[in-house]
């Protein structure tokens, strides 16, 4: 089954991880890979683009430098150069974009060599999305030429996250965390069944672990949950990013070792399924928030209630009476 795998940037801290995922990929058959940018450089980009201080760039320069090298893959000098030359640059929305391409075209240059190095066949595909000129929080077009580019390519099709581009050739981006986003959007256009999200938590939890610490992985959700979760705010998801899960498509949130979580077009138990802070108090996210709102909850959503507690009791109320009553086969 042809695959989309995310690969998240906290995965990519190393020349270690980028063995780790490259390891994972070879795998698949011509997976396309969206890469994310190296765990935290999409934020130094930010502050380089603010400042244009130079150690900032010397260390964001470091950071691809040191595992390029440890991993014997060649590339990024020109990109680097590139980077430095931006630090002239006035600024503006368009500017700021530009400056934060670099984290994904940089990240995705050393995990396309790496593949190659260990004897994969891979091409390598920067911003092939096409976007509106909404600088910042792009939104992507459907543009059926690169799916018959990507779709024809006959090895793996390693692709920038995040990053697009408008009609006259200048990067955009499409909003934080938005690599996720990136990859279901294109596994729509490829028309591919099959997503996988790989992160460092094992799959979505039933709330924020640092407030409720006995919070649970979800064996399934439906997509109108994710959807639903997503938009408010779970675990740094793009707010769009299972907008485009249509039928037939199903999308994995997990590591490289866990089953995770599978989201898709079924509607599993348990009924109530994401505790998240919203406002003064909790959203529950489920299939029965309604029943919620029957016993005095707020309406947010056909799948989402609000009630006047903490997470951490919305979670003793809700999710985990039914958590514990689903029965686990092995
Ligand atoms: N690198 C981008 C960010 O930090 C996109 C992503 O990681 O998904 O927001
Ligand atoms: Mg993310």
């Amino acid at each position: 089954m042809r695959t989309v795998i995310k690969i998240g940037g906290s995965l990519l801290r190393s020349a270690q991880h980028f063995l780790d995922a490259a390891k994972f990929i070879s795998t698949f058959d011509k997976p396309v890979v969206v890469v994310s940018a190296v765990k935290g450089v999409t934020d130094m980009l930010i502050e380089l683009y603010k400042t244009r201080h130079e150690s900032i760039y010397e260390a964001i320069r470091e950071i691809h430098v040191e595992i390029a090298k440890r991993l014997g893959v060649s590339g990024i000098d020109p990109l680097l150069r590139e980077l430095y030359k931006a630090l002239d640059m006035p600024e503006g929305p368009d500017v700021l974009d530009y400056f934060m391409s670099f984290g994904e075209r940089l990240s995705a240059t050393i995990m396309h060599g790496l593949l190659r190095r260990i004897g994969l066949e891979s091409k390598l595909f920067v911003a092939p999305i096409i976007t509106d000129d909404n600088f910042g929080s792009a939104k992507p077009l459907e543009d059926k030429s690169l799916a018959e580019e990507i779709g024809e390519n006959e090895g793996v099709s390693v692709v920038t996250g995040f990053i697009g581009r408008t009609r006259d050739g200048r990067f955009t981006t499409v909003g934080r965390g938005g690599s996720d986003y990136t990859a279901t959007f294109l596994a729509k256009l490829l028309g591919y069944r099959r997503v996988i999200l790989v992160t460092d938590a094992p799959g979505v939890l039933t709330a924020n672990p640092q407030e409720v610490p006995e919070a649970k992985i979800l064996p399934m959700m439906s997509v109108e949950e994710a959807v639903e979760a997503a938009r408010l705010g779970a675990k740094n998801f793009h707010p769009r990013t299972f907008e485009p899960v249509t039928n037939g498509m199903y999308v994995e949130v997990r590591n490289y070792w866990s089953r995770g979580t599978v989201i898709g077009n079924f509607y599993a138990p348990p009924p109530y399924k994401v505790v998240l802070r919203c406002g003064e108090g909790s959203c529950v996210v489920g299939l029965d928030a309604e029943e919620i709102v029957k016993l005095g909850g707020e309406y947010v959503s056909r799948f989402a209630a609000h009630v006047p507690m903490p997470p951490k009791w919305a979670h003793d109320l809700f999710v985990k009476p039914y958590f514990e009553k689903l029965v686990w086969i092995n």
